[in-house]
């Protein structure tokens, strides 16, 4: 039986739920403030790429599909490998996603309570920072050097646009699907396939990518027979 959103959470889940909720999310959390600095840095990093473009080529364009595509793949390896398997040094990353992300949220329960929930979704807004000064930076500089700007620059666009693409869709497959969020075009089918992901049986196995399941079609972990869970 699938339950829909509004429906409590099972009993396991919402005692996992009450803990994570008083011993993670502080008094001081506002969660569409966390999403609105999500936005707003990824965003501005990548007006400011666009910004210093200057007359690119047909070969420099082929940076933003090679990108999405070399992205797509690090979601699915990041999300195969350390998320899901305690890797030494990536510990955290396991405890966060593994441990507590697929705690809070299972194929039975997936939508948020309210937005203090947000927290367990979202990547803390420090981790925001390091991701794009710890790889942005260096991949721009590599490519400045190797390449050209125009390239550097849009390298640092397309993976920040990528990041934040990942950020937008994963919130939205954990809001209730008869919102307005929940409600957007073509969002159901990829919402699916992360909801069969939630299925603790399944988590370890199938449908690593948050976005879309290329790295799943082409490593043939894709899953997405069984019934439909409207949540
Ligand atoms: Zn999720
Ligand atoms: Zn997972």
């Amino acid at each position: 039986m699938d339950l829909p959103a509004s429906v409590p959470a099972p009993e396991s889940i919402a005692r996992y739920r009450g803990r994570y909720r008083s011993e993670e999310i502080g008094r001081a959390y506002r969660g569409w403030l966390h999403l609105a600095f999500t936005s707003a840095v990824s965003i501005g990093v990548i007006l400011l790429c666009i910004w210093q473009l200057d007359a690119v080529t047909a070969l420099e364009w082929l940076t933003v599909p090679l990108v999405v595509l070399y992205s797509n793949l690090a979601e699915y390896v990041g999300h195969r490998g350390p998320m899901h398997r305690p890797v030494r040094g990536l510990k955290l990353v396991y405890e966060r996603h593994a441990k507590q992300h697929h705690r809070f949220f299972t194929d039975r329960a997936m939508a948020f309570e309210s937005s203090r929930d947000f927290k367990a979704v979202l990547f803390p807004p420090l981790m925001i920072v390091f991701f794009i000064g710890g790889f942005g930076l260096p991949l721009w500089i590599l490519l400045y050097i190797l390449a050209s700007a125009n390239v550097a620059w849009l390298a640092l666009a397309t993976a920040v646009a990528y990041f934040l693409n990942y950020e937008w869709l994963h919130f939205a497959y954990h809001c209730d699907p008869r919102s307005r969020i929940g409600r957007i075009p073509g969002l159901a089918v990829l919402r699916r396939l992360h909801v069969r992901h939630h299925d603790p049986r399944l988590m370890t196995r199938y449908n690593f990518n948050i976005t879309y399941p290329v790295g799943d079609w082409l490593f043939r972990t894709l899953h997405h027979s069984g019934p439909d869970s409207p949540a």
